[in-house]
């Protein structure tokens, strides 16, 4: 949380009460949790919270790097995670389970390459799909 809050503070953002409760559930509500999850515990704390809002302080999180953001594919939400250290994610087509990849197999000067236009990369995001063992095996 104090690391959160510095690097809000570096780019210019304040923790607000909004903020806070989105963090605080993204610590509390377990692995990968969804807007809507998410919109449920903040809920708790501020009860008039919409949905919208935790949308747009989770798109500002991730903006900044703080929050990873999984796109499930064919599910009807992406869910979230804290962000730690950099990584991505594999994710079943077939039950949603999503697998964290320990690090990050992009080569940045490739993408600085490919990107040298003018175009200043701030993030990235990538998802491996595919089929987890269970599903593997019931299949
Ligand atoms: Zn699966
Ligand atoms: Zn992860
Ligand atoms: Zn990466």
């Amino acid at each position: 949380m104090e690391n959160l809050l510095q690097k809000l503070r570096e780019k210019g953002y304040k923790m607000t009460p909004q903020r806070r409760a989105v963090v605080t559930a993204l610590l509390e509500c377990g692995e990968f949790p969804s807007a809507q999850t998410i919109l449920e515990h903040v809920k708790h704390t501020l009860p008039d919270v919409s949905l919208d809002t935790i949308y747009r302080n989770l798109a500002l999180l991730v903006e900044l790097g703080l929050v990873q953001e999984i796109h499930l594919r064919g599910r009807e939400s992406n869910v979230f995670e804290l962000t730690v250290t950099h990584h991505h994610h594999l994710v079943c087509l077939s039950c949603g389970k999503t697998l964290c990849l320990d690090h990050c197999p992009i080569d940045h000067r490739d993408v600085a390459k490919a990107a040298k236009q003018g175009f200043e990369i701030v993030s990235h995001s990538l998802e491996f799909y595919g089929y987890c063992r269970t599903c593997r095996i019931a299949g």
